[in-house]
């Protein structure tokens, strides 16, 4: 047995630990990456305040791209900042943690970008970065990647470096109360996937494993009650561990075909990444348990997908198909939109296929699937 974990180096965890954060030992000046609707940062702008530290907003609204991202590193040069702070969703945390990055590794954000540019690793230790979600689903604050995206490529891809691990993770359940539902919904289903994907994927280890088997149990028992009670604290605070647990685990594992074809499907088309991969979770899981049946019937991951669905249906008796249909009531209770509702129909299938075979995450899906496997997929998730 061989593995390697890294996270954040600190993660603070619980309703209202932000109200504990001492900002001003990262610095005097900080640029605060969050959403445009500054009334939306108040309860950290609190806290700078009162803890002395200056600071100037760079405004993020959806994914950032790789020139949002340039402008902010740019913005941060220009205030001197010492540090900075993503507040939000996971878009504002990747663009916070791209912009720590960049700050510190100035000339083309192309030269660091992998896919579409040279992948050059980071020479300079990017500024600290605090990461605090208001969202939980995205793991993102404990992740070393930041998701930018190239218009002009019509892609997605990852500025990388283990060295953009957040200083500090805030992870306040508090700050996911307001969420309307349907976010809720759509970054939930994100972080049940990020559980289910590492827990079965091929590069799984003893950590990530214990991860994901405390956090699928969460997920599985307090999405529905948290989208259909949103003031619901204790299973708000269930699905922000479950989302810090996803996070730590596609870090450190890997994740597989429904993120393959995400990462696909977001540089093509405008529609919200946890949609997308609730949307797809069910066929995938269908897809990779026939796949072994078939071609691997004595794999250890059919095991494993047995475990997924007695750790979701809390049955001890679920069949591997329980598991799957458990996961489709849930996709349909949530109100979770078909990928057509988003424009996507049966003439981009072969594009998005090819696109999801090469993605990094289809890599350690637990077993190869085939072009017309994958094409089947798509077709049942349209
Ligand atoms: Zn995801």
């Amino acid at each position: 047995m061989r593995f390697e974990f890294a996270t954040a180096t600190r993660i603070a965890f619980g309703p209202g630990v932000l109200r504990e954060l001492q900002p001003k030992q990262f610095g005097k000046q900080a640029l605060v990456v969050g959403s445009r609707n500054a009334s939306r940062l108040a309860p950290l702008i609190e806290i700078l305040e009162r803890d002395g530290v200056t600071f100037t907003h760079y405004a993020v609204g959806g994914e950032p791209t790789i020139e949002l991202v340039s402008r902010g590193a740019e913005q941060a040069r220009d205030t001197q900042s010492d540090f900075v702070i993503g507040f939000g969703g996971g878009s504002a945390i990747d663009a916070g943690k791209a912009i720590a990055a960049l700050t510190t590794n100035p000339g083309d954000p192309l030269d660091y970008l992998e896919v579409i540019g040279k992948s050059k690793p980071l020479t300079n230790p990017p500024l600290p970065y605090v990461a605090i979600p208001t969202t939980a689903g995205t793991g993102a604050e404990v992740t070393r990647n930041a998701v930018l995206s190239s218009p002009e490529h019509r892609l997605k891809v990852s500025l990388r470096s283990p060295l953009m691990l957040p200083r500090l993770a805030v992870v306040d359940p508090e700050l996911a109360k307001d969420l309307p539902p349907a976010l809720t919904a759509a970054t939930g289903m994100d972080a049940l996937t990020q559980l289910i994907e590492p827990y079965v994927c091929t590069r799984a280890n003893p950590m990530t494993d214990a991860l994901c088997l405390d956090g699928i149990p969460r997920a599985a028992r307090s999405l529905r009650r948290v989208y259909f009670a949103p003031d619901d604290m204790e299973a708000r605070t269930d699905m922000s561990l479950a989302s810090l647990y996803s996070g730590m685990a596609l870090a450190n594992a890997g994740l597989g075909a429904v993120h393959g074809f995400a990462a696909a499907i977001g540089g093509m088309f405008s529609a919200p990444h946890g949609a997308i991969c609730a949307a797809l979770l069910p066929p995938v899981m269908q897809a990779n348990i026939e796949a072994l049946q078939n071609r691997q019937p004595n794999s250890e991951r059919l095991d494993r997908y047995g475990h997924v669905a007695r750790l979701l249906t809390g049955n001890e008796a679920a069949s591997l198909n329980h598991g799957v249909n458990w996961v489709r009531n849930l996709c349909s209770d949530l109100k979770i939109p078909r990928l057509s509702a988003y424009g996507i129909t049966q003439t981009d299938a072969k594009l998005i296929c090819e696109k999801a075979a090469a993605a990094s995450s289809m890599k350690p899906n637990p077993i190869a699937l085939a072009a017309d496997e994958l094409h089947s997929i798509l077709i049942e998730a349209l």
